[in-house]
């Protein structure tokens, strides 16, 4: 299985969920959470995108863990950008985690595990540390460019553990810090005789902007009496890479190869209650984030009432799902319900319902992802994909950006035109007209 985070986008199972959304950078709203018609990438939805901001508004305030919301709508009509859109707005504090339903059917994990990691990746834990400071750890570097109207001038003012040597050394380390291009987390050692600079290593990430000073940059050192001998060091985590850590059978090293493994109850156990006493002693927060889970009518039975017992627990994520199904038959039962999802999930959903786009809407999607795809379409081109995108899908109308720009660049051509849409529409078929093929030479193919 592959989870993608917001952290870690990189992962390549999940490529394809993050790509097709690349131009989506959030919801697109006002300060009154109002959405804007088109911003950060989104356009029109605009019922859906209103709703999605009272989610957001009750996530920031910690209000909605633990409760699930489902964005139900037709296909292509922006329930992933949504989500994504969301995601972006949360920032990079609050754990973000997408999976594909379909994802949790794999052989290394049984189903229910598959969810549990999700659950757990969507589960934050900031944990504040105090720790003495390293011989030579360099705790801030700071250049002060107020007082010269924010140009080349300025003063530096660094502060390390080796305040003697610096004060020793004064202006002449100004080349050597910016050489060696030292920011602040980095422990390095001074050669007193000719102020050569070696960095050590890292020690925390307390960066700032350390760009190159000019050589008006005047030096300032801190006095001695302020520098600390102690830190405060904060870092996040999720639930689940503590419990791949402390897993005996996994080791930190798993959580590179993606290869975690089941992980034993008891080890979950364990860290819950040991998070719980760091939370009461002060030393942790909890930050629940969010599970997106798209194509959630994939899921059976068994994981819906996974999911159902899960949001009761005490470190719940806010779930998101997604689907496209109507009325239709839940997974590993013989019964329908609406949407796939059994009643009393249904029961403590929130749903947010999207709406099919008109023509306006798909050409000015198809216009952004157009310009995400640096290709460039004539009018004429982009009105032809327009019109392709609401006989089909937008997601069609979107792949065939890529193979039309193709064409246009064989003719050698700057601009994608008519032709080079019509030629890839012809080229490669829509799902009705797939299904037209087959029913007109079913006969060759095997049942
Ligand atoms: P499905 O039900 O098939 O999974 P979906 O509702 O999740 O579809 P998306 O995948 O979000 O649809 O949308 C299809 C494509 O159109 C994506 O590239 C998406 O980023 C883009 N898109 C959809 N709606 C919007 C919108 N309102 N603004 C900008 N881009 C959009």
């Amino acid at each position: 299985m592959s989870v993608s985070t917001k952290t870690d986008g990189t992962e390549l199972g999940n490529l394809s969920l993050i790509a097709a959304h690349s131009h989506i950078t959030g919801l697109g709203l006002d300060d009154h959470l109002q959405p804007k018609e088109a911003s950060q990438g989104m356009v029109g939805q605009l019922s859906a995108r209103r709703a999605a901001g009272v989610i957001l508004k009750m996530i920031q305030k910690g209000k909605i863990a633990g409760r699930a919301i489902l964005i139900a709508g037709p296909p292509s009509t922006g329930k992933t950008a949504i989500a994504m859109g969301l995601s972006q707005n949360l920032g990079s504090n609050v754990p973000f985690t997408a999976i594909a339903g379909s994802e949790i059917f794999s052989k290394e994990l049984s189903k229910t595990e598959a969810l549990n990691q999700a659950f757990r990746k969507s589960i934050g834990v900031r944990i504040k540390e105090e720790t003495e400071l390293i011989q030579g750890e360099v705790v801030e570097i700071q250049i002060d460019r107020s007082l010269t109207g924010g140009h080349k001038q300025g003063k530096l003012t660094i502060r390390t553990t080796d305040m003697e040597t610096i004060y020793e050394l004064g202006n002449k380390m100004i080349d050597e810090l910016t050489k060696e291009k030292v920011i602040a987390g980095d422990v390095i050692s001074i050669d007193k005789s000719n102020g050569k600079i070696t960095k050590l290593g890292r020690s925390y990430t307390r960066a700032r902007d350390y760009d190159a000073m000019g050589p008006d940059t005047k030096f300032v050192s801190c006095p001695e009496g302020e520098l600390q001998t102690r830190k405060e060091v904060v870092h996040t985590v999720s639930l689940h890479e503590i419990d791949v850590i402390n897993s005996r059978q996994q080791g930190f090293l798993a959580l590179f190869s993606g290869d975690t493994g089941e992980i034993r109850s008891e080890v979950r156990e364990q860290i819950n209650s040991k998070v719980a006493e760091w939370k009461e002693e002060g030393k942790a927060d909890i930050i629940p984030g969010v599970l997106f889970i798209d194509e959630v009518h994939m899921l059976d039975i068994e994981c819906f009432s996974y999911i159902n017992t899960a949001l009761e627990d005490e470190f719940a994520p806010v779930v998101i799902m997604a689907t496209n199904r109507g009325i239709s038959k839940t997974r590993g039962t013989n019964y329908k319900s609406p949407h796939g999802l059994p009643l009393d999930l249904l029961d403590r959903t929130i749903i947010i319902k999207t709406e099919p786009y008109n023509e306006n809407d798909i050409s000015k999607i198809l216009k952004i992802r157009s310009q995400e795809e640096e290709t460039d379409f004539n009018d004429d081109a982009l009105s032809l994909l327009t019109k392709i995108g609401m006989e089909t899908s937008l997601r069609y109308a979107s792949n065939l950006i890529a193979v039309s720009y193709q064409i246009s660049k064989k003719r050698r051509s700057e601009k994608v035109e008519v032709s080079d849409v019509m030629r890839s529409y012809e080229l490669f078929y829509d799902s009705a007209r797939s299904v037209q093929f087959l029913e007109d030479n079913g006969s060759q193919y095997i049942d």
